[in-house]
């Protein structure tokens, strides 16, 4: 027997007027308790992709359903589907508290109390919403809409407004919430840190399309294309020649996650590669062009027979610009396709 995701996105696809679909074919899903994020460049078509699974916008193509219940002609408000968007929407004459109840069954001043603890806002209730910070808003939203307990909230740019300091304790204390509450959480971000962190899977778009959509250790490790691997974060793309288990490049021989043949590509973080000074009677395989001194750890620009390989180091000793240097890969790689 299958189980039916909570929401289901399958084939949608929308154009404004007679421009190009930015939202091409797109089909997606959710399971309860799942947190997944949309990422991609400015303009791919994450936030229409939101609109629409809100009901603001109505697909050209394609179905959205919740619970296994058709909602794509249904009325936002009549789908079950909690939001907050960037701008909050809080009620200004409404005090806190208020806000946080409008759309909850349970209206008891407890509720409240409850709902701005786990925000991190205790004791705020009474206030009204000029007179909180940009950051204190956004939390109220989201208070807001776990207490009228949606099967699922759509989420855009949902902690943008918090500095980095509460932005991460924000967004692990909310990740903790959601975990246990069961509800299904579909988020747009432009922080792929943030994506990889907070969801449990990331979905890559590029121009309307989804180009892959996997658990967020398995995209940032085993991405699709250069185009995925690049977006997730830094990488060297590095082409070679695969003979079986092992593919020839200028780094060596790396060995490979499943069998080839010819030419190949992939993605080689540069934490993974491990750099030392190469021995007297060793070949080099490169030689160090600069040293990036980040606090915690040190990138190095290897510049290996005319290709640049960046390396990362948490420690050991410091090599200097100019050293001679060996290069070695730990574990399997995956080709690209
Ligand atoms: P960003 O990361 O910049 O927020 P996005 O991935 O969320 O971008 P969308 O807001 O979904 O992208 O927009 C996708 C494309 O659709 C953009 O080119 C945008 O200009 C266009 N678009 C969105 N809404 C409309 C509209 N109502 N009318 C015409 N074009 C629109």
């Amino acid at each position: 027997m299958t189980v039916e995701p909570l929401l289901s996105l399958s084939h949608l696809s929308r154009s404004f007027g007679a421009g190009q679909a930015v939202v091409d074919d797109l089909s997606l899903d959710l399971a309860a308790g799942e947190i997944l994020a949309l990422i991609g460049p400015s303009g791919c078509g994450k936030t229409t992709t939101l609109r629409m699974v809100a009901g603001f916008e109505t697909p050209d193509r394609g179905q959205i359903r919740l619970a296994g219940r058709d909602v794509t002609g249904i009325a936002p408000e009549k789908r079950g589907i909690g939001m907050v968007f960037q701008d909050y929407a809080l009620f200004p004459h409404m005090t806190v508290a208020q806000n946080v109840l409008f759309g909850a069954a349970d209206r008891a001043p407890a509720t409240a109390a409850r709902y701005l603890e786990m925000v991190g806002l205790a004791g705020y209730g009474a206030r009204f919403p000029d007179e909180l910070s940009g950051g204190q808003q956004q939390r109220v939203a989201l208070a807001r809409s776990f207490a009228a307990a949606p099967a699922v909230i759509l989420l855009d740019e949902p902690f943008s407004n918090l500095d980095a300091g509460l932005r991460a304790r924000t967004r692990r204390e909310i990740r903790a919430l959601l975990k246990a509450s069961g509800i299904g959480i579909l988020f747009v971000t432009h922080d792929q840190e943030e994506a990889l962190s907070f969801a449990d899977r990331v979905a890559v778009m590029k121009d309307g399309r989804l180009l892959q959509c996997g658990p967020a250790a398995e995209v940032y490790d085993r991405p699709s294309d250069p185009f995925v691997a690049g977006f997730l974060g830094r990488t060297n793309l590095i082409t070679g020649e695969a003979r079986g288990e092992s593919c020839d490049t200028v780094l060596g021989p790396i060995a490979l996650e499943r069998p080839a043949s010819g030419p190949i590509g992939f993605s080689l973080r540069p934490e993974r590669i491990a750099i030392r000074e190469a021995g007297a009677d060793e070949p080099a395989r490169g030689r160090v062009s600069s040293v990036e001194f980040k606090g915690h750890d040190l990138t190095y620009w290897v510049d290996c027979n005319g290709t640049e390989i960046q390396v990362d180091q948490m420690g050991g000793p410091r090599l200097s610009e100019g050293a001679e240097v060996v290069l070695s890969v730990t574990g399997r790689v995956a080709a690209f396709g």
